[in-house]
């Protein structure tokens, strides 16, 4: 199918963009990397009048560290995250990179586009909950930082108001202590996830601590597992599993029944628990 007829701006700047979004209110959107706007509107399931394209606006790609915090802008491609910076210091996303799509859509999505899509089966936003990050929104009045943990509201929506557009994704520096694990299962490598887990920690011999569990295509979002995470920090490994039938909402379709999706997240989780409580970041990496 083509696309429904709709006018193009390639606006040079930031406040270009918000002053032209603010003039066409809910018949404008942001064309980032287009992976999935543009399918969207060949398949008419979107008809926006205008597209801005937020492609030739100075500043908003790139990965750099400051204050404590990697600060990844939001027209950073997928494949353009994982920069010798983001190995070192994120390989909680240097290891959930690989997973998304193929190299054609890594090459061209944006990070600040799947963090503004939010699609519940993506793994930036799962990243975004367990590594604490927090989404700097730019309207045409005023900056807006919202914490990961608020931003994910439901299939696709986010706490984004109209107008608004994500200018970048800032992560917390790990401490010294923390571990992390990443495990994701597709049917083939490069699907979207059947089920994925992105998890931070605190290591003190092998007890964990500060334990962020944040499961994807279990539910209408990413979830953080807070009741599996208390159980895991307090050792119990089956506890946390039996924990997951609470907290995750996996969707039944014909495909994959729901039951094999919770299945599955108890499966994955088992072995994040055991690679954070023994392993080295170095054997997840
Ligand atoms: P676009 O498609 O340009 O925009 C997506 C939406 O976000 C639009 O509504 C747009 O208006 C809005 N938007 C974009 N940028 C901003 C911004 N800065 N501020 C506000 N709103 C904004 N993703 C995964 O995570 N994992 C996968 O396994 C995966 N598999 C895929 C397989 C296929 C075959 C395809 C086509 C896509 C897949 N994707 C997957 C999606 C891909 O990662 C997209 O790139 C991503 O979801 C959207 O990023 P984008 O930059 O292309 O955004």
């Amino acid at each position: 199918m083509k696309a429904p007829d709709f006018a193009y701006a390639r606006p040079a700047s930031l406040d270009a963009a918000l002053a032209l979004l603010a003039e066409h209110g809910e018949d404008a959107v942001p064309l980032a990397g287009g992976q999935s706007l543009v399918t969207a509107l060949n398949m008419r399931l979107s008809a926006p009048g205008l597209l801005v394209d937020l492609n030739a606006i100075p500043g908003l790609a790139g990965v750099t560290e400051a204050d404590g915090a990697v600060r990844i802008g939001a027209m950073t491609r997928h494949r353009d995250v994982g920069t010798a910076l983001v190995r070192e210091r994120l390989p909680l996303l240097a290891a959930a990179l690989p997973h998304i799509a193929h190299p054609a859509i890594r090459n061209r999505g944006t990070i600040g586009g799947s963090v503004a899509l939010a699609d519940p089966a993506s793994e930036w936003p799962a990243c975004c909950l367990a590594a604490g990050a927090t989404i700097v929104v730019q309207g045409l009045t005023a900056e807006r930082r919202i914490a990961a943990a608020d931003f994910f509201l439901g299939l696709y929506t986010t706490a984004l108001e109209p107008g608004e557009i994500v200018t970048a994704i800032e992560f917390p520096l790990p401490g010294p202590e923390s571990v992390w694990g990443f495990e994701e299962l597709s049917r083939r490598h490069g699907d979207y996830a059947l089920v994925g887990l992105a998890a931070t920690a605190k290591r003190t011999g092998s007890t964990l601590t500060e334990i962020r569990l944040a499961f994807f295509s279990v539910s209408d979002r990413p979830v953080l597992a807070v009741k599996a995470a208390a159980a895991l920090e307090a050792g119990d490994v089956a506890g946390a599993q039996a924990a997951l039938a609470d907290e995750l909402d996996p969707p039944d379709d014909p495909s994959t029944k729901a039951a094999t999706r919770l299945h599955l997240a108890r499966v994955i989780l088992g072995r994040v628990a055991g690679r954070m409580r023994g392993g080295s970041v170095s054997e997840e990496s």
